[in-house]
């Protein structure tokens, strides 16, 4: 991060730059430093941490000391804690009863609070926004219009919905309006994958071949699949939790412990749990062994429900996504990676059926980033065909 030598307070910087290629780790909360230090010394140079959690302050201060260079940004705990109204479209999550003693702070203070800290790029998110609230989505756009900077970048947490029909229409021309600003889109749903919705991934891929500057937020691998259709930028969960948006109230799943943990399998473009692979795939066959830095050659099987296995697992998973991110890079970007990436993950597939001697179909949501629309936007008549916006004539971070 660059310092305005005669205040002490960060140079504006232009969001769109500063994101545009990259794609972030959404990191759980429990330990940013370790998140930090695994990008900070992974080969790519187009990536950058969301850092979450209550005490992000803190944890923005300590992470820009020890990494100067790192991107860094922030994922507001209270988008997830309410919904955004007509009234309040980025609620402050201060309690009102606080609220009556002091003035709230205001939209730009919040934004300044965050840079003070140490994030190159301020996120202003809003609250929860549900399916047809367009007063609410209005109300957000409204305000936007009156922040007249371009260090920050803009989140609209949306009900999967909003990306179909009508819905996606209404969300097309709002992002219109605040088309200066770079945008990322949060989609969230109350029960699984909100990008598996019907419909939900031709709504993604039209917005992200667009000429507006978006980007996917909070998302599962599908955000790497908007990035091959032009999305300007992306941020994948290392955790379920930060694979989509928060939604306020909503009773968390408890963890199915009984199938152990979420390992990300990077040559099948999936996750599958530990214990579904030693029933299902390595009952006879030995597990393989993964070669990340955190496995070591250790079986791509072996987390079980232990603490540690699960934080082994989380980094396991991280190396995976910079694994993608790395390679994406070297092969000149993700038009032209992530196509020849699904289809081999379709093959992988196959070729493991074969050696274990069952059915072992790519799921639905790799088969759907198969297909690919020569004209993708057909199915809302209002965008553009896709191009590469990926690089934008900006420079490039260079490799270390
Ligand atoms: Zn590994």
């Amino acid at each position: 991060m660059t310092t305005n030598q005669l205040t002490g307070t960060p140079a504006k910087v232009d969001a769109k730059q500063v994101l545009a290629g990259r794609v972030l780790l959404a990191a759980p909360a429990d330990d940013p430093d370790g998140y930090a230090h695994l990008i900070a010394t992974s080969p790519t140079p187009m990536s950058g941490l969301v850092v979450g959690g209550a005490n992000w302050r803190e944890h923005l201060r300590r992470l820009r000391r020890a990494h100067p260079d790192l991107l860094l940004t922030v994922d507001p705990p209270e988008c997830g804690l309410y919904f955004a109204t007509a009234a309040d479209p980025f609620p402050t999550g201060i309690d009102p009863d606080e609220l009556a003693l002091m003035a709230p702070p205001t939209l730009k203070q919040r934004l300044a609070e965050q840079l003070h800290n140490g994030a190159d790029v301020a996120v202003l998110g809003t609250g929860y926004i549900q399916a047809a609230d367009a007063p609410a989505l209005k109300a957000a756009v409204t305000e936007v219009l009156t922040l007249e900077r371009n260090d920050v970048l803009v989140v609209l947490n949306l009900a999967y919905q909003w990306l179909t029909g009508r819905d996606l229409r209404q969300l097309q021309a709002g992002l219109d309006l605040i088309k200066g600003y770079p945008v990322a889109i949060c989609l969230g749903d109350g029960d699984g994958d909100p990008m598996g919705r019907p419909g939900v991934l031709d709504g993604v891929r039209a917005i992200a071949a667009s000429e507006r500057w978006v980007m996917f937020h909070k998302t599962d691998l599908g955000g790497l699949d908007a990035m091959s259709h032009g999305a300007n930028a992306a941020s994948i969960g290392v955790i379920a939790s930060k694979r989509r948006a928060a939604i306020p109230g909503a009773i968390m799943r408890a963890p199915r412990k009984g199938r152990g943990q979420n390992v990300l399998r990077p040559e099948l473009l999936r996750y599958m749990r530990s214990f579904d692979m030693q029933d299902k795939l390595y009952q006879r066959l030995k597990a393989p062994g993964c070669p990340c830095p955190e496995c070591l050659e250790a079986a791509i099987d072996r987390f079980d429900n232990t603490k540690e296995a699960k934080a082994s697992c989380s980094r396991h998973n991280a190396y995976g996504i910079l694994g993608l991110i790395d390679d994406a890079d070297v092969a000149g970007g993700w038009a032209t990676y992530w196509p020849a990436k699904v289809s081999a993950a379709v093959v992988e597939h196959q070729t493991l059926a074969g050696k274990v001697g069952i059915k072992f179909p790519a799921p639905r949501g790799v088969r759907a980033w198969l297909d690919r629309p020569t004209n993708t936007g057909t199915s809302t008549g209002t965008d553009v065909p896709p191009r590469s916006k990926q690089n934008n004539g900006r420079p490039r971070p260079t490799r270390s």
